[in-house]
């Protein structure tokens, strides 16, 4: 496995690969890897013939009053972890080698960007899909993998690409979980042994949620207060959103249509973290139970 922190060693590589009739899977990531992010490395060595994971900790797209500098790191540990799992190529950029400039051109994708986790967070979307487009340019036509963890962020890449014509396939993986239902996450360090305990909430509120539409609730707004309900019902959480959207244009569903299916998201604070967490529910048709 080859470690590079160049540009140019980087594309120089991928597009050797490519030019030996090699398929290319990209697992962009933050670092400070855990089973989700190999989950996502594994799906792209099963269908591709090289893996190229890329580490960077991308300060476009924290708030000021974000955890930048606080955001966990261990670089020897991540390239263990990716070589345990076949990955061929890591490409780890400092911050001066991404962004040797002040950056003047950045790509936002508009109406998906300001809802949910955009309006917590209003300028992190357009942080994420400037650097997401870096890594493309860097990159090279490849087949990348993101996690449905970040749901919202699949959705908006998954039209960046679509709007920019990126050579980019984009694969979704499902959310890998701690077995009491947490969805993993580098952020989980933070919590206390409390929080740690109470986490799971987000977990038991999308699935109650995801209950009872397949029960025949009809109404998504009784299913947005059920799971703010479970969530607020927790002394140690805070909700920040419950939500129950169109999987592809984010939007607020107000009917549930039977045979077609819903997104519910949940975000919380417990403590100083801020966990996220979705599950996916297909309405029943008509008469089936
Ligand atoms: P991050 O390092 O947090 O930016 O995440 C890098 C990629 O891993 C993103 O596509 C995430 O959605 C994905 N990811 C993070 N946590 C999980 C998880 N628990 N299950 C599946 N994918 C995940």
């Amino acid at each position: 496995m080859d470690a590079h922190p160049t540009i140019a060693a980087f594309r120089g590589a991928l597009d050797r690969a490519r030019a030996g009739g090699d398929r290319v899977g990209l697992v962009p990531t933050m670092g400070y890897l855990h089973d989700g992010h190999l989950s996502l490395m594994r799906a792209a060595a099963d269908a591709c013939d090289r893996v190229a994971v890329t580490i960077f900790v991308n300060p476009l797209q924290f708030g000021a009053h974000e955890d930048l500098a606080a955001y966990p790191r261990d670089l020897q540990r991540d390239l263990d972890m990716c070589e345990s799992v076949g990955v061929d190529l890591v490409f780890t950029p400092s911050a001066e080698e991404m962004y040797p400039e002040p950056i003047l051109s950045t790509v936002s994708v508009d109406a998906l960007a300001h809802t949910m986790e955009g309006a917590a967070r209003p300028t992190h979307f357009a942080g994420v899909t400037t650097v997401v487009a870096k890594l493309f340019n860097i990159a090279g036509p490849c087949v990348a993998y993101f996690g449905e963890k970040d749901f919202q962020q699949l959705a908006i890449v998954r039209r960046m690409v679509r709007d920019l014509n990126f050579e980019i396939e984009i694969v979704g993986c499902a959310i890998a979980r701690e077995r009491d239902g947490l969805a993993m996450s580098s952020r989980n360090v933070y919590l206390s042994a409390e929080e740690r305990a109470a986490a799971p909430v987000l977990h038991r509120a999308l699935s109650a949620g995801a209950a009872s539409v397949l029960a025949g609730e009809d109404d998504p707004g009784a299913v947005r207060a059920l799971m703010a309900g479970i969530v607020d019902a927790e002394p140690l959480a805070r909700l920040d959103y419950a939500e129950v959207v169109d999987p592809a244009s984010l939007a607020a569903v107000s009917s549930f249509v039977p045979g077609t299916s819903v997104r519910l998201l949940v975000a919380a604070k417990l403590g100083a973290p801020r966990l996220l967490d979705n599950l996916g529910v297909s309405i029943p048709e008509a008469g089936s139970d």
